[in-house]
């Protein structure tokens, strides 16, 4: 769901009218947004039957209803996505948003206008597939109880969509709401602030400036968007921090993730320590012994350790620079041309962003579980299966290859998966785009267990991707600078400011 919410978000940002006018006359173009709202919905009521059909039919095997949930659900995303960007990109509708009476040139309230539509495809949505989602997550709780554990009512409507309002949609349309205003109030003031400074670029500068600040407070925002609240003190907060220590992983705080019980999940957020939040949800703690969340937990400290979220912003500072590139080349361009261009620019971010990304992303997992699994041995996890790296012990004097990870750590990590899924009602072969599968999770680990060169040579390949990161970064960034002609206005600039003096 993020990258629908992200993708609709970007193009609020960066358009202000459609680039294939296909629909202009004012009703119909309300009529196309009800038609896209309303659409995803319809195909939620099909998706939740069939669930729910599944589900009556197979009580032996509720993973055939797990699976067609999961399958349904990526397609209305899809759909979902396609209606709304269609509207907004080939109808009239966010003009006609701009042009609202009174309230339309205010910053940011044509923007959120705009969005209407879609936030309420997306309630809509959560409301007609709610009675499936439940279904799957009540056998779930089935093995809570099985397990013998603290069980809570599956949640109703109003707190699940407050829970998914809170987590899929808010989580992302603050920051982005932030950016937008501070996009709105430069373009405003662009010709005073372009003036002031003497740079023509200044507007775009500063938005870009925005943009970076609200990425490092994004964290403190975000604890009070979700529901957080302090981990509070006991053994589990002791044994963390001192994990934390020996990890040398700075961080603000750990937060527990209220969900009601229902999710078992953990994250970490912030790109400087003092803004850096570790969450495990109450699901988690209340369900999984120590030893697992210690695992999970090792796995986020991964993310840190192995600069996964700076990489992932330079992913998105690739992006910026790709539309700032285009921008300079396609001013002035005849109207076909720049929709010719605009289309391959789209193609290239969509590329970019659902199968790059993608896949990046599960490098990076992986690159995240190897942690996880070294994080266990750093607890003196006790070795009790036959192990590359405990083994040498017995033969002194032989040197092991490679940094090998300990099999018996390895397999209580790939359990931990395994155990993550199954309490979320997810199937263990179920892959998602930005994770491979519980199953081949688990199996890569043993393997690399076995065989220490390999994860040598995966964990090469991770530092090759981040690199070609960095480099693609650096290059687009400078190409971006040439197309402003940045260096020569600040040379320019620097040299008037010297002849003053
Ligand atoms: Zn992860
Ligand atoms: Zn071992």
């Amino acid at each position: 769901m993020y990258l629908v919410v992200i993708g609709i978000l970007a193009i609020v940002l960066t358009l202000s009218s459609p680039i294939y006018r296909l629909v202009a006359e004012p009703g119909l173009v309300i009529a196309t947004a009800a038609a896209a709202t309303l659409l995803p919905a319809v195909f939620g009521v099909l998706v939740t039957r069939r669930v729910l059909r599944k589900l009556d039919r197979h009580p032996q095997q509720p993973s055939r209803g797990q699976f067609v949930f999961g399958r349904g659900m990526t397609i209305i995303q899809f759909l979902l996505g396609a209606c709304h960007a269609g509207v907004m990109l080939c109808t009239d509708w966010l003009p006609l948003c701009h042009q609202t009476p009174v309230i339309g040139t205010w910053p940011l309230v044509p923007g959120l206008l705009a969005l209407v539509p879609f936030l309420l495809s997306i309630v809509l949505l959560w409301i007609v597939v709610y009675p499936a989602d439940r279904a799957v997550r009540q056998i779930a709780v089935e093995v809570y109880l099985f397990r013998g554990k603290p069980l809570r009512p599956v949640w109703p409507l109003g707190q699940y969509l407050l829970y998914n309002l809170r987590h899929q949609v808010l989580f992302i349309l603050i920051p982005m709401a932030l950016i937008l205003a501070a996009s709105d109030l430069v373009t405003r003031y662009e010709q005073a602030i372009a003036d002031a400074t003497g740079i023509d670029f200044a507007p775009d500068m500063l938005v870009g400036l925005a943009a970076i600040a609200v990425a490092v407070v994004a964290p403190e925002i975000l604890r009070h968007v979700w529901v957080t609240q302090s981990l509070p003190d006991g053994p589990l907060r002791d044994r963390l921090q001192l994990l934390c220590q020996r990890l040398r992983l700075r961080y603000r705080d750990i937060l527990v993730w209220r969900s009601g019980g229902m999710i078992v999940n953990a994250a970490v957020m912030g790109v400087i320590a003092p803004l850096r939040y570790v969450l495990i949800t109450d699901a988690m703690l209340e369900q999984m012994e120590d030893t697992k969340i210690e695992a999970v937990f090792g796995h986020e400290a991964g993310h840190v350790k192995h600069h996964h979220i700076p990489c992932f912003l330079l992913f998105a500072l690739i992006s910026g620079c790709i539309v700032t590139i285009f921008s300079v080349h396609a001013h002035g361009l005849p109207r076909t041309d720049y929709q010719i261009l605009l289309t391959l620019l789209g193609l290239v971010l969509v590329f970019k962003w659902g199968v790059v990304f993608g896949w990046v992303s599960r490098r990076f997992e992986r690159q995240a579980d190897i942690h996880g699994v070294r994080t266990l041995t750093l607890t003196g996890l006790p070795c009790s299966m036959p192990c590359v790296l405990h083994s040498s012990g017995e033969n002194p004097g032989q040197t092991i290859p490679g940094d090998p990870l300990c099999s018996t750590a390895a397999h209580v990590f790939g359990h931990a998966l395994y155990e993550v899924a199954l309490l979320n009602g997810i199937q263990p072969e179920a892959r998602s785009w930005r994770h491979s599968s519980i199953a081949s999770r688990s199996r890569f680990l043993q393997q690399l267990a076995q065989q220490p060169r390999r994860q040598q040579r995966f964990q090469r390949h991770v530092l090759l991707i981040q690199l070609v990161l960095l480099a693609t970064a650096i290059i687009t960034s400078l190409w971006a600078a040439y197309e402003l002609e940045i260096l020569s206005v600040l040379g320019k600039w620097l040299t008037g400011a010297l002849t003053e003096h």
